[in-house]
């Protein structure tokens, strides 16, 4: 397959044809990104990448990162995990808090706001240096010593956190959250604060495309069951209340964050990372979604 000659064709198109959206404005630090921003980099198992447009700028990653925090809790904690978190798709915004009081405070799944706080809460249970664990676990699987969480972006968005907060005692109102409030967020923000750009981000992912070992190695960060129900989880749940339509029009597991990134698996191929700050209403980017959907239709390997 002959990924370069068609991910240029349909770049150029997508970008020709495609322009509508607004960059998220409701954090400080995103609003000030170049809307006009557009990069794409498909990396295959055995480590080819294919790259068109801005793929080696970083960006601000955001709800991407709850994927990882997912990974390392599933890792170290097991599927205990589930009694705290459930794996259903919501159907609501990312942010939302509605269900919860129904849920008896227990969030639908992990890639939501409330779900991946829980998540935070649970690694600073399994360890009160989690916050650095966490960092060390990224640069692991992306083998890229040099990330970081990005202060600027993390404070940016502390600054306005107010419903971030509220989710945080909400849901430690039922007892589901067990470390300080501010520990909680501090570390939520800071997850959400790393930037990767298309090449670095199509890396990081590629262990999911791979039954759950770091390509090239015989590093196993999940096994193969644990690789299935994480990419399942992005199917039915990565795209915010628009999971389902991710589904039919691309039919990959991915996950979108709102400053404008999506990376998407093709288990046993290859893990394909674009962004475009411009989001449609339910907060996905819409160049990133017609790429990739235009990526699965000309190379006809969607999981469906
Ligand atoms: N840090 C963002 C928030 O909590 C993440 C949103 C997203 O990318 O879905 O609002």
């Amino acid at each position: 397959m002959d990924y370069q000659a068609i991910l240029e064709q349909i770049y150029q198109t997508v970008k020709a044809g495609e322009n509508q959206g607004r960059v998220a404005t409701y954090i400080p630090e995103l609003a000030r990104v170049n809307p006009d921003r557009f990069g794409v980099c498909l990396t295959t198992i055995g480590q080819q990448s294919y790259a068109v447009g801005d793929s080696q700028e970083r960006f601000s990653i955001q709800s991407i990162a709850k994927v990882l925090a997912l990974c390392m809790a599933y890792k170290n904690i097991g599927n205990t995990l589930w009694k705290r978190v459930g794996v259903e798709p919501s159907g609501t915004a990312f942010n939302s808090l509605v269900q919860l009081e129904s849920d008896a405070g227990i969030p639908r799944n992990p890639l939501i706001n409330a779900g991946a706080i829980v998540i935070c809460d649970a690694l600073l249970s399994y360890s009160p240096n989690a916050k650095r664990l966490f960092l060390d676990f990224v640069r692991m699987v992306a083998g890229n010593p040099q990330l970081e969480y990005s202060q600027h972006i993390a404070e940016s968005e502390k600054s306005v956190g107010y419903r971030n907060t509220a989710l945080v005692n909400f849901i430690k109102s039922f007892g589901n959250i067990h470390h300080p409030t501010e520990e909680v967020l501090d570390f939520y923000f800071a997850l959400c604060s790393i930037e990767m750009s298309c090449e670095e981000l199509s890396r990081c992912f590629l262990f999911l495309a791979n039954q759950g070992k770091l390509p090239g190695t015989e590093t196993e960060i999940l096994n193969p069951s644990q690789t299935k129900r994480i990419n399942a989880i992005m199917q039915t749940c990565g795209f915010y209340d628009e999971a389902g339509e991710f589904a039919y029009k691309v039919g990959l597991p991915g996950k979108s964050g709102v400053g404008g990134g999506i990376v998407a698996v093709r288990p046993g191929r290859y893990c394909v990372a674009v962004w475009s700050p411009r989001l449609n209403p339910k907060g996905n980017s819409y160049r990133g979604v017609a790429l990739l959907e235009a990526l699965t239709t000309t190379t006809q390997d969607s999981i469906f």
